[in-house]
């Protein structure tokens, strides 16, 4: 059962269908939230979708750096990605969805229907957006100043895996001390440089 699901992980086609089926679950979603208002205040709402978002920073980062970095078979996947980063790899498709659906129906018990599909779209929109920055960061390039930022932690990463866990944010990096930051890699090139005997002309 797992080889099956570590084959459809490599298939290309499989990777795009992840993004599609990402992106209408959270059309979905959306549609969900739409339909159930039930006349809460917008300041509830703000505060689901800002949970939301933080919920999935942890979720990037524990699962990067424990289950993915861990003695987990699904680091095997992953340490794909480190060996080849042009090999498009992903999660099979419907593992987006599955995660929201659970999480819907767990949260509507706890705090409502309408503010359980606010917290799940905001999940999933920064799962969509860290997708298309993961893939971006390795095949695009984009003259921001955020984005590169972002990408040359993601790099950084590729190079000393036990740093820089996460990609939409360095913020659990720095909170968990596995944060590697340009400027030191910079500034330790400098260093070595001027500790290295400099040839003459
Ligand atoms: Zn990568
Ligand atoms: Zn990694």
């Amino acid at each position: 059962m797992f080889q099956f699901f570590q084959q459809i992980s490599e298939k290309k086609w499989n990777y795009v269908a992840s993004f599609v089926a990402d992106s209408l679950a959270i059309l979905i979603l959306i549609l969900t939230t739409y339909l159930t208002y039930a006349g809460q205040t917008a300041w509830w709402y703000i505060l689901a979708f800002v949970s939301g978002i933080v919920t999935w920073t942890v979720y990037e980062y524990v699962f990067h750096r424990w289950i993915f970095h861990g003695s987990t078979p699904l680091a095997l996947g992953h340490g794909k990605h480190h060996d080849d980063a042009d090999r498009l790899l992903s999660m099979p498709f419907a593992t987006g969805p599955a995660i929201y659906l659970v999480m819907f129906f767990l949260l509507r018990f706890l705090i409502g229907d309408g503010l359980a599909a606010v917290f799940t779209t905001a999940y999933a929109i920064s799962y969509l957006y860290y997708g298309f920055l993961h893939h971006s960061s390795h095949f695009m390039e984009i003259d921001l100043k955020l984005w590169k930022k972002m990408r040359a932690h993601h790099l950084l990463h590729h190079k000393f895996p036990d740093r820089n866990f996460g990609f939409t944010t360095s913020f659990w990096d720095r909170v968990f001390g596995t944060h590697y930051a340009i400027a030191r890699v910079k500034r330790s090139a400098v260093a070595a440089r001027s500790t290295t005997p400099q040839p003459t002309a």
